[in-house]
């Protein structure tokens, strides 16, 4: 089999699709998805039935279709926060952005269950079925998008890497639901999203605090979900936490004083005041749900896991005993891969990478917006450098360099500044340009904000130079 395609887009999740919901509105391009799955939305067709995004729905996947219900939570941790958005919320919505915005087009084909090595382009690359084993030769009239170099690792899917002894029930969370009531305690594996997702549902499900023990490997920092509201009601608590957080990457004399100072502010938040976490996913978190976690019975900080049997962990600094009828959560996935940063723009060949962290929908919409603008690549590639995902507090900095390198770069096109001013997916600036000059209190914050952007910006390229140099 063979077909012809202007832009073959490798992965539909919610990089790939965001990316074609904007090229598809902006161009009269035919573009063809392929994913491994089944269905189109990547990683969320696996998740776990609790999961929430933990940012608001507002700005979160693709364009043209808001998933935010403009509801408040409305109970929870996180009542009265906007809304996140369910795991069954979310891939609904993924399936009706292909049935709604890209099929009607006559311009999307979707290639389930099917596998494609980035190839050159133009030239045909190979898609393999994965159930039939049949080949098709597609044959690319612009550009292979690679949109599957992040591809998220889920518990459902990945391979834990420690040993579960027989007769150890260990399952992904997923299963919590169903199998929760069957235990008495219940040991959770992991000190990331995930797992504070299942400690949260264990917890306002009934468990009590002491049936439940934590496997926490890394201590973390969080961002405090109340600075993190971008909507006209919040814009004074969120946009004077923006111009505080400036104010604290300008003044800051080390890594160490920076997350002191977002702490201070009300930015950042931890579990535990007397220990100094290392770890940074950019997870965002409420006091309510800090609240919950506090409360959980025990929590054991001996590096990660290496194998669970009956009665007992094993884990890198030692072993405990646990009781012998827990039920144990794997909650090790890491969502998060990191691979060398490559140009996203390079020929014949866009690569998806985040370029506004922690943004990958808004990131793969602005890529296709660029795609449609003239330019040559280092032109574009001028406003998207890739922002490395961060793993621990040191790397803080030197995304933050990136970051604010790229919104620089990006205001000084036209084109992209009027883009940026209606994005939903951006989800700051539009609120920012809504306000009148005669606004003068809010104007007052954004001034704020002005004034310690260029301090910010170097002092943070000072501060990643010394953690470079400290882990040479
Ligand atoms: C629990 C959880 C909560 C999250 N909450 C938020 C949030 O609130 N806000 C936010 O911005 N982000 C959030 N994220 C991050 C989230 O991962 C991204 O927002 C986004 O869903 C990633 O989409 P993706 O398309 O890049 O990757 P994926 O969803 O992993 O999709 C990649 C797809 O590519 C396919 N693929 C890979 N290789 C190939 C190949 N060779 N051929 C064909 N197909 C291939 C895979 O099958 C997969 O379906 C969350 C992540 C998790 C795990």
């Amino acid at each position: 089999m063979t077909f012809e395609t202007d832009y073959l887009v490798i992965g539909a999740g919610a990089s790939g699709l965001a990316f074609a919901d904007e090229l598809v509105r902006r161009s009269d391009a035919h573009v063809t998805l392929v994913d491994r799955r089944d269905a189109p939305g990547g990683h969320w067709n696996d998740v776990y039935p609790f999961v929430r995004l933990h940012q608001p729905a507002s700005f979160y996947g693709v364009e043209s279709i808001e998933l935010d219900r403009g509801e408040l939570e409305a109970s929870g941790p996180n009542a009265g926060w906007m809304s996140l958005s369910e795991g069954p919320e979310i891939v609904a919505y993924f399936h009706r952005v292909w049935r709604e915005k890209l099929l009607p087009t006559g311009r999307v084909r979707f290639i389930p269950m099917s596998e494609a090595e980035p190839g050159d382009a133009p030239g045909p690359v190979t898609v393999r079925h994965r159930l039939s084993g049949e080949r098709t030769s597609v044959t690319v009239r612009r550009k292979v998008v690679d949109a599957a170099r992040f591809t998220n690792a889920v518990p459902a899917t990945h391979q834990p890497g420690f040993e579960v002894a027989a007769g150890v029930t260990c399952v992904p969370p997923n299963d919590l639901p169903r199998r929760a009531a069957g235990f008495g305690h219940h040991v959770v594996l992991g000190a990331g999203k995930t797992a504070i997702d299942a400690l949260c549902w264990l917890l306002s499900h009934g468990a009590p605090a002491s049936s439940i023990t934590w496997v926490v490997p890394r201590d973390s920092w969080f961002f405090n979900r109340a600075k993190v509201q971008p909507t006209m009601a919040h814009f004074d608590g969120t946009f004077t936490s923006a111009a505080e957080q400036r104010e604290a990457m300008a003044a800051a004399t080390s890594v160490r004083d920076l997350a002191q100072r977002m702490e201070a502010c009300g930015a950042w938040l931890r579990l535990d005041r007397s220990i100094e976490p290392t770890m940074f996913h950019f997870a965002t978190l409420s006091e309510g749900e800090l609240g919950l976690l506090r409360r959980v019975g025990r929590t054991i900080r001996m590096g990660r896991v290496t194998a669970v049997e009956r009665g007992r962990l094993r884990l890198q600094r030692g072993e405990v005993e646990v009781p012998s009828d827990s039920l144990f959560v794997d909650c090790t996935a890491s969502a998060l891969s990191y691979k060398p940063p490559v140009p996203v723009f390079a020929g014949p060949r866009i690569t998806i990478q985040m370029v506004r962290i922690p943004q990958p929908t808004f990131s793969a919409a602005l890529t296709a917006f660029l795609e449609t603008q003239p330019g040559s690549d280092d032109e574009r590639n001028a406003c998207m450098r890739p922002v490395v995902m961060t793993d621990t507090v040191d790397d803080y900095p030197r995304s933050q360099v990136t970051d604010l390198a790229n919104r620089h770069m990006a205001a000084r096109i036209p084109a992209v500044r009027d883009w940026l001013a209606r994005s939903r997916l951006e989800g700051f600036t539009h609120l920012l340009a809504a306000i009148g000059p005669g606004d003068v209190a809010r104007q007052a914050i954004v001034q704020r904000i002005r004034a310690a952007s260029p301090p910010a910006f170097e002092n943070l390229q000072r501060l990643a130079a010394a953690t470079r140099g400290a882990s040479a």
